[in-house]
């Protein structure tokens, strides 16, 4: 592992950053793992404290540390490793909360046993696990498995559900999915992460629309990093129900995701011929945050609310 990820364009951003900064910070989007490091960097909570401190400096930060969902979890042994490791970690630091996977074969007794820790707040589904052949292509109920909704439900827990399709949340399936199980299950909140996938904007635009009404419905912009797609939401949806993430580690892989054409790519050092001033992931959504900020004309509630105070309200409920 590198001594410190950043570079020269990183460090001369975060003085702008700092400036820019609430006084408190909840990362309502950010992974941990035993199987560690994974883009440079360390999995553990200790390791995020470490790499923030560039852009947090002394402030308090609190975190919603995700288990990384990845294919080795399918052995049932590093599953139980992975949710070992973020029992350890919240008993290590209580300020935080975390989310347990939940794999599209699962019953209501197999979630529960699976939730050893009163900071378990949430359920993490990931299309890696969907027994279709295309996984990128599949529809929600194939990788988030109704007894999910079912816990959440009960235990007024949150799902986190980083959507696939193309097209994302201008997908029927998905969209007609969303609506139909937030109204089936309203004490479930479902966090449509990173802005509903919305790398490429285009696909909120005119569909986010439909889920204003939805109070259950929440977004985290974690590794968002351009704006279009965030200033939307929180026109048609407001801040309330909108949440900071940094998506650790993937916060650590130099570049950036960037709309491009009627998708989205990654801007990464194979892009360029050298010498181009990349900055990181972190980074990036951190500027594209403050250009929010402005953008958006938002004031210290705000700004507030975003960074820390939403998702402070949503994951201290019990
Ligand atoms: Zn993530």
């Amino acid at each position: 592992m590198k001594e410190s990820i950043y570079n020269k364009h990183d460090i001369e951003a975060a003085k702008i950053i700092n400036d820019f900064l609430p006084d408190k910070l909840f990362d309502a989007h950010m992974h941990i793992t035993h199987r560690g490091p994974l883009y440079e960097v360390g999995t553990s909570f200790d390791d995020y404290y470490d790499n923030i401190k560039l852009f947090a400096k002394d402030r308090e930060v609190r975190c919603n540390g995700i288990v990384h969902p990845d294919d080795e979890l399918k052995d049932p042994t590093e599953f139980a490793k992975a949710h070992d490791f973020l029992v350890e970690e919240l008993n290590k630091h209580p300020q935080n909360v975390g989310e347990v996977l939940v794999f599209p074969s699962d019953t209501i007794d197999d979630i529960e046993a699976r939730l050893l820790h009163p900071n378990i707040k949430g359920l993490k589904c990931y299309c890696f696990y969907a027994e279709c052949e295309n996984k990128y292509d599949a529809t929600i109920g194939e990788y988030l498995p109704e007894s999910a909704w079912e816990v959440a439900n009960q235990r007024k827990m949150v799902i986190t559900l980083h959507m696939v399709k193309n097209e994302c949340l201008a997908h029927p399936d998905n969209l007609n999915y969303i609506i139909k199980m937030a109204k089936k299950y309203p004490d479930a909140v479902l966090i449509l992460a990173h802005a509903a996938r919305a790398f490429a904007a285009w696909t909120v635009f005119g569909t986010v629309d439909k889920l204003v009404d939805l109070e259950n419905v929440w977004f985290d912009f974690s590794a968002i990093c351009e704006t279009p797609a965030m200033l939307y939401i929180i026109k048609k949806v407001g801040v309330s129900r909108c949440m900071w993430g940094t998506d650790y580690p993937v916060a650590a892989y130099l570049g950036k995701p960037i709309s491009l054409g009627n998708t989205f790519t990654w801007l990464n050092a194979g892009n360029f011929s050298g010498g181009f001033p990349l900055r990181h992931v972190i980074t990036e959504g951190f500027m594209a945050m403050r250009e929010l900020s402005i953008l958006a004309d938002f004031g210290k509630n705000q700004l507030e609310d975003i960074f820390y105070n939403n998702a402070s309200r949503l994951f201290d409920v019990k």
